[in-house]
């Protein structure tokens, strides 16, 4: 694949108004207009290049949801307050009261209790299937569905979607298939698949400091038109927006992206080959026992790597909080929630993130309470963290 999604950001120079490296921050909600009629052509939506109003459009989120198009291949993007506030307006874009959708049941904790619990007050009803298994994609489809949603890499299971033959699925049935790309940034470019729609939480690895909050919308310019509109836009009219101030925070961030991602990959892959060396069950796309191993190396931007998602299985929730515990103690990283930062982050998806999933199900998914999800970390020296980790193993009882 010949797809440089870094060049492509790269490639966008964005210069303050006195010459400045880094654009202005809009500071403004409002916007003059010179001419009445340039007013009301902006409200109808065909005034190019002009701003109304901060929940619309802003310079500093133009900017943004450029850059982040320019890294998914798509014709243009919007942003958002946050990942949610992005999920939510896209399936209420795309679905009416009486729709179906056909997803993926390992997914995002909120994404699955909005699917799961909200939706369904709009008599909006969602199949939640294996997404790994083609044929059971295909049976859930009724003559009502509208969307097709996954996540290229699913939290917190790591399953890998085969966007190819999902793209495929959707253009024989007309559904929009959504990817939600937040685990894999870089590596794995789903427009490039077949993907409609690509949806990140800006919150993890693309701002990658844990200090904002934020979303993106890719997809083409009809799509993000749409959802922009102000006669029935749902990111206009639900309000999810972002402000100026972290959209140029975050797009400052996404310059190091590549970066960082490269380092998050070469430290998980590390990571993982040593657990599963001895002995631990490691969850890895990048290890040749990953069930989507093959699939992943089959989509990805090689250079990127794996991504920085790994999970281990100790056993039994016990097991996990005290090695947890003990890791944190130890500084090789923090029990927190979130994803993508330069510290190793871990948790227990069973009784945290992934809570929403019922019990009965969670085990259907083999979501086991032994899981622990990494977040791994930027650390320079990983054979010292791999050290000092099995060293935490050993003391807590998981490693002989
Ligand atoms: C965090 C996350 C979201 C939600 O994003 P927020 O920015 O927290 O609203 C959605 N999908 C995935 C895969 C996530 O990890």
């Amino acid at each position: 694949m010949g797809f440089k999604p870094a060049n492509n950001i790269q490639d966008l120079q964005y210069f303050g108004e006195f010459g400045g490296v880094n654009p202005s921050i809009s500071d403004a909600t409002t916007f003059t207009f010179t001419s009445a009629k340039t007013m009301s052509d902006t409200f109808e939506g065909n005034s190019e290049g002009c701003h109304l109003y901060a929940r619309h459009t802003t310079p500093s989120n133009l900017y943004l949801g450029e850059a982040l198009a320019a890294m998914e291949g798509t014709e243009t993007a919007t942003v958002f307050g946050s990942g949610m506030g992005a999920i939510t307006a896209v399936l209420m874009q795309l679905c009416a009261a009486g729709d179906h959708i056909v997803s993926s049941r390992t997914i995002y904790g909120g994404t699955y209790a909005f699917l799961k619990n909200f939706a369904p007050k709009l008599n909006i009803k969602t199949s939640f299937v294996d997404i790994t298994r083609l044929d059971r994609v295909e049976t859930a489809i009724t003559p009502n569905t509208k969307v097709l949603y996954c996540e290229a890499v699913s939290n917190p299971l790591l399953e890998v979607a085969d966007i190819k033959k999902l793209s495929a699925l959707a253009k024989k049935y007309n559904l929009k298939l959504v990817v939600d790309n937040t685990f894999s940034p870089l590596s794995i470019s789903p427009n490039e698949l077949g993907a409609d729609i690509v949806i990140h939480s800006l919150t993890k690895f693309i701002n990658g400091s844990s200090d904002t909050i934020g979303g993106v919308v890719c997809g083409t310019q009809d799509m993000i038109d749409s959802l922009r509109s102000v006669i029935d836009g749902a990111g206009m009219l639900f309000g999810s927006t972002m402000d100026s101030r972290p959209a140029s925070s975050i797009l400052k961030n996404l310059r190091t992206l590549h970066i960082r991602m490269k380092q998050h990959s070469t430290n998980a892959l590390y990571l993982a080959e040593k657990f599963e060396n001895d002995g631990i069950t490691a969850v890895y796309p990048g290890l040749e026992s990953h069930p989507s191993h093959e699939l992943f190396k089959s989509m990805m931007n090689t250079e990127y790597g794996f991504g920085g998602m790994l999970s281990i299985d100790v056993g039994r929730l016990e097991n996990a909080n005290a090695l947890m515990e003990l890791m944190q103690e130890k500084n090789l990283g923090y029990l927190a929630v979130s994803l993508g930062f330069y510290k190793t982050l871990f948790s227990a998806p069973g009784s945290s993130t992934s809570s929403e999933i019922p019990e009965d199900e969670q085990k259907a998914m083999g979501l086991s309470h032994g899981l622990i999800r990494f977040s791994i970390g930027l650390d320079n020296d990983i054979e010292r963290t791999y050290q000092e980790m099995k060293a935490c193993m050993k003391t807590v009882g998981v490693l002989s």
